[in-house]
């Protein structure tokens, strides 16, 4: 190595320390955006749009056709329905549980995209850490 080499080396280095430090001066002084959760949890924010946990809304509004339990690409949802005849003598599906098991969950939203009466939809409530996974089995209707 010659000596020209060696001083440009040595300043390159420096240089690049000073742009690094001068960066973190700069971060120093701007607004903080981590969170402190959970001590914050009462001011906390969450998106409205945040996929936490699927709910039924308007449980009267399913008509138990099964089209969100076949487009869940892992069994996380099962209806459960009854075949009823109304007055008019026509069968009719019931449903009579909606069974949704969180912690299988992947929180892609083809089911809330495949009911087309809106009955179901994804809350943005989070907070669902359990001690065993049968906990996380919800009956939504
Ligand atoms: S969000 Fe996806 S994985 Fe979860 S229940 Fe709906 S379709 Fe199934
Ligand atoms: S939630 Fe919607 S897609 Fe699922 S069974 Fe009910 S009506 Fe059908």
């Amino acid at each position: 190595m010659t000596v020209v080499e060696y001083f440009s080396g040595l300043f390159g280095g420096i240089k690049s320390l000073l742009v690094g430090m001068s960066v973190t001066w700069v971060e120093l002084w701007k607004k903080k955006v981590t969170e402190q959760y959970p001590e914050n949890r009462a001011t906390l924010v969450i998106p409205e749009r945040t996929r936490g946990e699927l709910t039924m809304p308007r449980v009267s509004a399913c008509t138990a056709c099964g089209l969100c339990q076949l487009n869940c690409p892992n069994g996380t949802i099962q209806v459960i329905s009854n075949t009823v005849e109304t007055e008019d003598g026509k069968k009719k599906k019931v449903l009579e549980q909606y069974l949704y098991d969180l912690g299988k969950c992947t929180f892609c939203n083809l089911c809330v995209l495949s009911c087309s009466q809106n009955a179901i939809a994804f809350a943005n409530t989070f907070e669902n850490a359990m001690f065993t996974r049968e906990k996380l089995n919800r009956k939504l209707n």
